[in-house]
Protein backbone atom coordinates (compact mmCIF):
# COMPACT_ATOMS: atom_id res chain seq x y z
CA UNK A 1 0.00 0.00 0.00
CA UNK A 2 1.31 3.49 -0.61
CA UNK A 3 0.10 6.77 -0.09
CA UNK A 4 0.77 10.19 -0.59
CA UNK A 5 -0.08 11.60 3.08
CA UNK A 6 3.30 12.59 5.13
CA UNK A 7 3.28 10.35 8.18
CA UNK A 8 1.59 12.09 11.11
CA UNK A 9 3.15 9.56 13.31
CA UNK A 10 4.71 12.79 15.29
CA UNK A 11 4.54 15.53 17.77
CA UNK A 12 3.03 18.52 16.24
CA UNK A 13 4.58 22.07 16.11
CA UNK A 14 2.31 23.06 19.08
CA UNK A 15 3.24 20.65 20.80
CA UNK A 16 7.09 20.29 20.62
CA UNK A 17 6.74 24.16 21.22
CA UNK A 18 4.45 23.58 24.57
CA UNK A 19 7.26 21.16 25.67
CA UNK A 20 10.36 23.45 25.17
CA UNK A 21 8.23 26.08 27.10
CA UNK A 22 7.22 23.90 30.13
CA UNK A 23 10.82 22.58 30.17
CA UNK A 24 12.13 25.68 30.75
CA UNK A 25 9.50 26.84 32.61
CA UNK A 26 10.08 23.32 35.04
CA UNK A 27 13.58 23.73 35.46
CA UNK A 28 13.11 27.57 36.60
CA UNK A 29 9.94 26.92 38.95
CA UNK A 30 9.63 23.30 40.23
CA UNK A 31 13.49 21.80 40.04
CA UNK A 32 14.91 24.48 43.14
CA UNK A 33 12.51 22.61 45.30
CA UNK A 34 12.32 19.30 44.56
CA UNK A 35 15.50 17.95 46.36
CA UNK A 36 13.94 19.74 49.27
CA UNK A 37 10.49 18.56 48.91
CA UNK A 38 11.82 14.76 48.97
CA UNK A 39 14.06 15.13 52.28
CA UNK A 40 11.38 16.89 54.36
CA UNK A 41 8.94 14.43 52.66
CA UNK A 42 6.36 17.33 52.15
CA UNK A 43 3.70 18.53 49.48
CA UNK A 44 5.81 20.42 46.68
CA UNK A 45 3.09 23.97 47.30
CA UNK A 46 5.74 25.97 45.91
CA UNK A 47 5.85 23.59 42.84
CA UNK A 48 1.67 23.16 42.80
CA UNK A 49 1.35 27.04 42.99
CA UNK A 50 3.56 27.72 39.97
CA UNK A 51 1.82 24.70 37.45
CA UNK A 52 -1.18 26.93 38.65
CA UNK A 53 0.82 29.92 37.18
CA UNK A 54 0.48 27.91 33.46
CA UNK A 55 -2.72 26.82 34.16
CA UNK A 56 -1.53 22.91 34.04
CA UNK A 57 -4.37 21.58 36.81
CA UNK A 58 -7.06 22.45 34.01
CA UNK A 59 -4.96 20.63 31.23
CA UNK A 60 -6.70 17.49 31.00
CA UNK A 61 -9.77 18.20 32.36
CA UNK A 62 -13.05 18.95 30.05
CA UNK A 63 -13.36 22.47 28.58
CA UNK A 64 -17.07 22.64 29.34
CA UNK A 65 -16.10 22.07 33.24
CA UNK A 66 -13.21 24.86 33.06
CA UNK A 67 -10.48 22.57 31.52
CA UNK A 68 -8.14 23.04 28.73
CA UNK A 69 -9.44 19.84 27.29
CA UNK A 70 -5.74 18.93 25.77
CA UNK A 71 -5.66 16.16 24.22
CA UNK A 72 -3.54 13.08 26.04
CA UNK A 73 -0.04 13.20 24.47
CA UNK A 74 -0.35 16.73 24.98
CA UNK A 75 -0.88 15.68 28.83
CA UNK A 76 2.02 13.04 28.50
CA UNK A 77 4.30 16.05 27.37
CA UNK A 78 3.54 17.89 30.65
CA UNK A 79 4.09 14.91 32.88
CA UNK A 80 6.99 14.20 31.38
CA UNK A 81 8.53 17.60 31.59
CA UNK A 82 7.95 18.06 35.07
CA UNK A 83 8.77 14.19 35.80
CA UNK A 84 11.86 14.87 34.66
CA UNK A 85 13.13 17.56 37.52
CA UNK A 86 10.13 16.43 40.01
CA UNK A 87 8.16 13.31 40.37
CA UNK A 88 6.16 13.95 43.50
CA UNK A 89 4.64 17.01 41.60
CA UNK A 90 3.88 15.65 38.71
CA UNK A 91 1.79 13.15 40.79
CA UNK A 92 0.16 16.49 42.18
CA UNK A 93 -1.33 16.87 38.45
CA UNK A 94 -2.34 13.03 37.75
CA UNK A 95 -3.76 12.42 41.50
CA UNK A 96 -6.68 14.58 40.51
CA UNK A 97 -7.05 14.03 37.36
CA UNK A 98 -7.46 10.63 38.55
CA UNK A 99 -9.51 11.76 40.73
CA UNK A 100 -12.00 13.60 38.44
CA UNK A 101 -11.93 11.06 35.40
CA UNK A 102 -14.61 8.87 37.72
CA UNK A 103 -16.79 12.03 37.63
CA UNK A 104 -16.38 13.74 33.98
CA UNK A 105 -16.86 9.86 32.53
CA UNK A 106 -19.43 8.80 34.70
CA UNK A 107 -20.51 11.38 37.40
CA UNK A 108 -24.30 13.24 37.02
CA UNK A 109 -23.70 17.12 35.39
CA UNK A 110 -24.79 19.16 39.12
CA UNK A 111 -21.14 16.70 40.05
CA UNK A 112 -19.09 17.74 37.14
CA UNK A 113 -20.17 21.76 37.44
CA UNK A 114 -19.58 21.83 41.06
CA UNK A 115 -16.02 20.22 41.56
CA UNK A 116 -14.90 20.09 37.82
CA UNK A 117 -14.20 23.59 37.39
CA UNK A 118 -12.66 23.64 41.00
CA UNK A 119 -9.88 21.19 40.29
CA UNK A 120 -9.33 23.03 36.72
CA UNK A 121 -8.35 26.12 38.48
CA UNK A 122 -6.35 24.62 41.16
CA UNK A 123 -8.70 25.77 43.90
CA UNK A 124 -9.13 22.77 45.11
CA UNK A 125 -7.59 18.82 44.36
CA UNK A 126 -9.17 15.00 44.67
CA UNK A 127 -7.71 11.59 45.63
CA UNK A 128 -8.60 8.21 44.30
CA UNK A 129 -9.37 5.90 47.20
CA UNK A 130 -9.92 2.57 45.89
CA UNK A 131 -6.75 0.25 47.81
CA UNK A 132 -7.24 -1.10 50.86
CA UNK A 133 -4.56 -3.11 53.94
CA UNK A 134 -5.96 -6.01 52.47
CA UNK A 135 -7.19 -5.40 48.78
CA UNK A 136 -4.59 -4.01 46.71
CA UNK A 137 -4.22 -6.13 43.45
CA UNK A 138 -7.43 -8.31 44.49
CA UNK A 139 -9.58 -4.77 44.27
CA UNK A 140 -13.32 -6.40 44.60
CA UNK A 141 -12.33 -8.04 48.35
CA UNK A 142 -12.19 -4.42 49.40
CA UNK A 143 -14.27 -4.39 52.92
CA UNK A 144 -15.70 -0.95 52.94
CA UNK A 145 -19.21 -0.54 53.21
CA UNK A 146 -21.99 2.18 52.19
CA UNK A 147 -25.36 1.49 52.98
CA UNK A 148 -28.24 3.42 51.72
CA UNK A 149 -30.17 5.67 54.25
CA UNK A 150 -32.65 7.41 53.06
CA UNK A 151 -31.37 10.02 50.74
CA UNK A 152 -27.92 9.16 51.87
CA UNK A 153 -25.63 6.64 51.82
CA UNK A 154 -23.23 5.99 55.36
CA UNK A 155 -19.49 4.75 54.44
CA UNK A 156 -17.61 3.31 56.89
CA UNK A 157 -14.27 1.92 56.31
CA UNK A 158 -10.38 2.57 55.64
CA UNK A 159 -8.67 2.94 52.45
CA UNK A 160 -5.09 2.63 52.10
CA UNK A 161 -2.12 4.13 49.95
CA UNK A 162 -4.00 7.34 49.52
CA UNK A 163 -2.18 9.67 47.59
CA UNK A 164 -2.38 13.28 48.23
CA UNK A 165 -4.50 12.04 51.34
CA UNK A 166 -4.94 14.82 53.64
CA UNK A 167 -3.90 17.28 51.43
CA UNK A 168 -6.91 16.74 49.10
CA UNK A 169 -10.75 18.28 49.19
CA UNK A 170 -12.44 15.52 47.78
CA UNK A 171 -11.99 11.96 47.51
CA UNK A 172 -13.31 9.27 45.14
CA UNK A 173 -14.06 6.72 47.35
CA UNK A 174 -15.03 2.92 46.13
CA UNK A 175 -17.09 0.90 48.78
CA UNK A 176 -19.48 -2.25 48.79
CA UNK A 177 -23.20 -1.92 48.53
CA UNK A 178 -23.92 -4.99 48.62
CA UNK A 179 -20.97 -7.52 49.96
CA UNK A 180 -21.71 -10.85 48.31
CA UNK A 181 -22.36 -9.54 44.55
CA UNK A 182 -17.77 -9.51 45.08
CA UNK A 183 -16.56 -7.21 42.04
CA UNK A 184 -20.26 -6.31 41.09
CA UNK A 185 -20.99 -5.23 44.64
CA UNK A 186 -18.69 -2.32 44.46
CA UNK A 187 -20.47 1.63 44.22
CA UNK A 188 -18.67 5.00 43.77
CA UNK A 189 -18.98 8.01 45.84
CA UNK A 190 -17.54 11.74 46.14
CA UNK A 191 -16.55 12.21 49.30
CA UNK A 192 -15.42 16.03 50.44
CA UNK A 193 -13.15 16.10 53.15
CA UNK A 194 -15.19 18.18 55.68
CA UNK A 195 -17.97 15.68 55.83
CA UNK A 196 -16.10 13.72 58.53
CA UNK A 197 -12.67 11.62 56.56
CA UNK A 198 -9.60 11.31 59.22
CA UNK A 199 -6.54 10.83 57.84
CA UNK A 200 -5.01 8.05 60.57
CA UNK A 201 -1.42 7.84 59.26
CA UNK A 202 0.97 8.92 56.56
CA UNK A 203 3.69 6.65 55.38
CA UNK A 204 7.40 6.88 55.62
CA UNK A 205 8.07 6.12 51.95
CA UNK A 206 11.11 5.11 49.66
CA UNK A 207 10.74 7.61 47.06
CA UNK A 208 7.87 9.57 45.84
CA UNK A 209 8.38 11.53 49.22
CA UNK A 210 6.91 15.06 48.42
CA UNK A 211 3.75 12.92 47.22
CA UNK A 212 1.84 12.27 50.79
CA UNK A 213 0.26 8.94 50.49
CA UNK A 214 -2.04 8.12 54.02
CA UNK A 215 -4.42 6.12 55.19
CA UNK A 216 -7.87 7.10 54.88
CA UNK A 217 -10.50 6.35 57.43
CA UNK A 218 -14.37 6.68 56.98
CA UNK A 219 -16.24 6.02 60.51
CA UNK A 220 -19.98 6.32 59.60
CA UNK A 221 -19.55 9.54 57.27
CA UNK A 222 -22.90 10.71 55.67
CA UNK A 223 -23.05 10.95 51.93
CA UNK A 224 -25.58 12.50 49.65
CA UNK A 225 -27.11 9.69 47.00
CA UNK A 226 -26.98 12.59 44.60
CA UNK A 227 -22.69 12.17 45.05
CA UNK A 228 -23.01 8.45 44.09
CA UNK A 229 -20.94 8.10 40.70
CA UNK A 230 -22.58 6.10 38.15
CA UNK A 231 -25.36 3.53 38.75
CA UNK A 232 -24.93 1.65 42.66
CA UNK A 233 -23.02 -1.88 41.70
CA UNK A 234 -21.10 -0.48 38.79
CA UNK A 235 -17.87 0.82 40.56
CA UNK A 236 -15.74 -1.80 39.85
CA UNK A 237 -16.33 -1.04 36.02
CA UNK A 238 -15.98 2.82 36.67
CA UNK A 239 -12.63 2.07 38.95
CA UNK A 240 -10.94 0.02 35.72
CA UNK A 241 -12.39 2.35 33.15
CA UNK A 242 -11.04 4.98 35.33
CA UNK A 243 -7.13 3.48 35.34
CA UNK A 244 -7.16 2.56 31.40
CA UNK A 245 -7.32 6.24 31.10
CA UNK A 246 -5.07 7.25 33.79
CA UNK A 247 -1.97 4.61 33.16
CA UNK A 248 -0.77 6.02 30.11
CA UNK A 249 -0.14 8.83 31.80
CA UNK A 250 1.73 6.62 34.64
CA UNK A 251 4.14 5.80 31.75
CA UNK A 252 4.70 9.09 30.57
CA UNK A 253 5.66 9.81 34.63
CA UNK A 254 8.10 7.11 34.27
CA UNK A 255 9.59 8.31 31.04
CA UNK A 256 9.85 12.00 32.31
CA UNK A 257 11.81 10.26 35.49
CA UNK A 258 14.02 8.22 33.43
CA UNK A 259 14.74 11.20 31.22
CA UNK A 260 15.93 13.23 34.12
CA UNK A 261 18.30 10.50 35.02
CA UNK A 262 19.49 10.19 31.31
CA UNK A 263 19.95 14.04 30.85
CA UNK A 264 21.81 14.45 34.46
CA UNK A 265 24.29 11.34 33.60
CA UNK A 266 25.37 13.38 30.17
CA UNK A 267 25.90 16.21 31.85
CA UNK A 268 28.08 14.35 34.45
CA UNK A 269 30.06 12.08 32.12
CA UNK A 270 31.68 15.21 30.04
CA UNK A 271 32.64 16.78 33.30
CA UNK A 272 33.96 14.21 35.26
CA UNK A 273 37.90 13.58 34.54
CA UNK A 274 39.55 10.12 34.24
CA UNK A 275 42.38 8.36 32.79
CA UNK A 276 43.41 11.83 31.11
CA UNK A 277 39.93 12.51 30.18
CA UNK A 278 36.06 13.00 30.39
CA UNK A 279 34.70 9.50 31.45
CA UNK A 280 32.39 10.27 28.27
CA UNK A 281 35.45 9.43 25.73
CA UNK A 282 35.06 5.82 27.22
CA UNK A 283 32.84 3.86 25.11
CA UNK A 284 31.84 1.43 27.46
CA UNK A 285 29.95 3.87 29.24
CA UNK A 286 28.57 5.90 25.83
CA UNK A 287 26.97 2.22 24.98
CA UNK A 288 25.53 2.23 28.25
CA UNK A 289 24.02 5.69 27.57
CA UNK A 290 22.76 4.40 24.39
CA UNK A 291 20.91 1.86 25.74
CA UNK A 292 19.31 3.81 28.29
CA UNK A 293 18.40 6.35 25.71
CA UNK A 294 16.86 3.92 23.21
CA UNK A 295 15.05 2.23 25.35
CA UNK A 296 13.48 5.80 26.91
CA UNK A 297 12.67 6.35 23.71
CA UNK A 298 10.89 2.79 22.98
CA UNK A 299 9.20 3.62 26.27
CA UNK A 300 8.57 7.33 24.88
CA UNK A 301 6.53 5.54 21.65
CA UNK A 302 4.61 3.31 23.72
CA UNK A 303 2.94 5.51 26.11
CA UNK A 304 2.30 8.08 23.30
CA UNK A 305 0.80 5.29 21.26
CA UNK A 306 -1.47 4.12 24.46
CA UNK A 307 -2.55 7.89 25.50
CA UNK A 308 -3.56 8.27 21.62
CA UNK A 309 -5.89 5.72 22.25
CA UNK A 310 -7.43 6.85 25.33
CA UNK A 311 -8.56 9.98 23.09
CA UNK A 312 -9.58 7.65 20.25
CA UNK A 313 -10.00 3.63 20.25
CA UNK A 314 -11.90 2.47 17.42
CA UNK A 315 -10.44 -1.03 18.04
CA UNK A 316 -11.43 -1.32 21.25
CA UNK A 317 -7.32 -1.57 22.73
CA UNK A 318 -6.82 0.51 24.84
CA UNK A 319 -6.69 -1.51 28.27
CA UNK A 320 -4.41 -3.32 26.64
CA UNK A 321 -1.89 -0.84 25.54
CA UNK A 322 -2.08 1.53 28.71
CA UNK A 323 -0.96 -1.68 30.23
CA UNK A 324 2.00 -2.45 28.18
CA UNK A 325 2.64 1.41 28.55
CA UNK A 326 2.83 1.47 32.01
CA UNK A 327 4.48 -2.36 32.62
CA UNK A 328 6.88 -1.01 29.76
CA UNK A 329 7.77 2.48 30.68
CA UNK A 330 8.13 1.86 34.43
CA UNK A 331 10.33 -1.05 33.96
CA UNK A 332 12.68 0.59 31.73
CA UNK A 333 12.73 4.13 34.46
CA UNK A 334 13.51 1.18 36.98
CA UNK A 335 17.03 -0.14 34.60
CA UNK A 336 17.54 3.47 33.37
CA UNK A 337 18.00 4.63 36.80
CA UNK A 338 20.07 2.13 38.14
CA UNK A 339 22.25 2.73 35.25
CA UNK A 340 22.49 6.45 35.90
CA UNK A 341 23.28 5.91 39.56
CA UNK A 342 25.95 3.24 37.99
CA UNK A 343 27.42 6.05 35.40
CA UNK A 344 27.88 8.68 38.64
CA UNK A 345 29.90 5.92 40.48
CA UNK A 346 30.10 6.85 44.08
CA UNK A 347 28.54 10.62 43.78
CA UNK A 348 25.26 9.23 42.23
CA UNK A 349 24.67 6.98 45.83
CA UNK A 350 24.60 10.03 47.51
CA UNK A 351 22.36 13.14 47.91
CA UNK A 352 24.64 15.68 45.98
CA UNK A 353 23.41 14.48 42.57
CA UNK A 354 19.29 14.06 41.40
CA UNK A 355 19.97 10.48 40.38
CA UNK A 356 19.57 8.79 43.10
CA UNK A 357 16.40 10.07 43.55
CA UNK A 358 15.08 9.39 40.07
CA UNK A 359 15.93 5.52 40.88
CA UNK A 360 13.55 5.73 44.13
CA UNK A 361 10.95 7.72 42.48
CA UNK A 362 11.40 5.28 39.56
CA UNK A 363 10.17 2.47 41.34
CA UNK A 364 6.60 3.09 42.66
CA UNK A 365 5.81 3.42 38.61
CA UNK A 366 5.89 -0.39 38.44
CA UNK A 367 4.04 -1.02 41.72
CA UNK A 368 0.86 1.74 41.64
CA UNK A 369 -2.13 1.59 39.13
CA UNK A 370 -1.61 -1.79 39.92
CA UNK A 371 1.86 -3.86 40.02
CA UNK A 372 3.64 -4.61 36.65
CA UNK A 373 2.53 -8.09 37.38
CA UNK A 374 -0.94 -7.31 37.24
CA UNK A 375 -0.38 -5.60 33.87
CA UNK A 376 0.91 -8.57 32.28
CA UNK A 377 -2.34 -10.54 33.68
CA UNK A 378 -4.19 -7.81 32.03
CA UNK A 379 -2.37 -7.82 28.58
CA UNK A 380 -2.26 -11.40 28.70
CA UNK A 381 -5.55 -11.29 28.93
CA UNK A 382 -6.79 -8.87 26.45
CA UNK A 383 -5.06 -10.87 23.86
CA UNK A 384 -6.09 -14.20 24.95
CA UNK A 385 -9.65 -12.73 24.30
CA UNK A 386 -9.39 -11.96 20.86
CA UNK A 387 -8.04 -15.24 20.05
CA UNK A 388 -11.00 -16.29 21.77
CA UNK A 389 -13.20 -14.71 20.29
C1 LIG B 1 3.19 5.46 46.84
C2 LIG B 1 1.91 4.74 46.55
C3 LIG B 1 0.78 5.48 46.18
C4 LIG B 1 -0.43 4.83 45.95
N1 LIG B 1 -1.54 5.59 45.65
C5 LIG B 1 -2.76 4.99 45.60
C6 LIG B 1 -3.95 5.77 45.45
O1 LIG B 1 -3.91 6.99 45.35
N2 LIG B 1 -5.14 5.12 45.45
C7 LIG B 1 -5.25 3.77 45.57
O2 LIG B 1 -6.35 3.26 45.56
N3 LIG B 1 -4.13 3.00 45.69
C8 LIG B 1 -2.90 3.58 45.72
N4 LIG B 1 -1.75 2.81 45.86
C9 LIG B 1 -1.90 1.38 46.04
C10 LIG B 1 -1.36 0.56 44.89
O3 LIG B 1 -2.20 0.68 43.76
C11 LIG B 1 -1.21 -0.88 45.40
O4 LIG B 1 -0.13 -0.89 46.30
C12 LIG B 1 -0.99 -1.86 44.28
O5 LIG B 1 -2.14 -2.00 43.50
C13 LIG B 1 -0.57 -3.25 44.81
O6 LIG B 1 -1.41 -3.69 45.83
P1 LIG B 1 -0.75 -4.26 47.19
O7 LIG B 1 0.21 -3.24 47.67
O8 LIG B 1 -1.85 -4.67 48.08
O9 LIG B 1 0.09 -5.52 46.73
P2 LIG B 1 -0.46 -7.02 46.60
O10 LIG B 1 -1.70 -7.03 45.78
O11 LIG B 1 -0.49 -7.62 47.94
O12 LIG B 1 0.72 -7.67 45.75
C14 LIG B 1 1.87 -8.29 46.35
C15 LIG B 1 2.68 -8.94 45.22
O13 LIG B 1 1.87 -9.95 44.59
C16 LIG B 1 1.82 -9.71 43.19
N5 LIG B 1 0.52 -10.13 42.67
C17 LIG B 1 -0.71 -9.86 43.19
N6 LIG B 1 -1.66 -10.39 42.42
C18 LIG B 1 -1.06 -11.01 41.41
C19 LIG B 1 -1.50 -11.80 40.29
N7 LIG B 1 -2.81 -11.99 40.05
N8 LIG B 1 -0.56 -12.33 39.47
C20 LIG B 1 0.77 -12.12 39.69
N9 LIG B 1 1.24 -11.43 40.73
C21 LIG B 1 0.35 -10.87 41.56
C22 LIG B 1 2.03 -8.21 43.04
O14 LIG B 1 2.51 -7.87 41.74
C23 LIG B 1 3.07 -7.94 44.12
O15 LIG B 1 4.35 -8.24 43.63
C24 LIG B 1 -0.51 3.43 46.06
C25 LIG B 1 0.62 2.69 46.40
C26 LIG B 1 1.81 3.33 46.65
C27 LIG B 1 3.01 2.51 47.04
Amino acid sequence: MTTDAASTFALSDVQQEFRRTLRAFCQEKVAPHAAEVDRTATFPWKSFEALKELELPALGLATQYGGAGADMVTQAIAVEEIARVCASTSLTLLISKLGMLPVMNWGSDELKQEYVPRVAAGEIQASYCLSEADAGSDVAAMRARAVRDGDSYVLSGSKYWITNAGVSDVYIVFAKTDPDAGARGVSCFLVEKEWGIRIAKHEDKLGMRGSPTGEVVLDEVRVPATHRIGEEGQGFTVAMHTLDRSRPTIGAQAVGIAQGAIDAAAVYMTQRQAFGGPIADLQGLRFMLADMAMRNEAARALVYRACAMADHDPTGELTQFGAMAKAFASDAAMSITVDAVQLLGGYGYTKDFPVERYLRDAKVTQIYEGTNQVQKVVIARELLRRVES
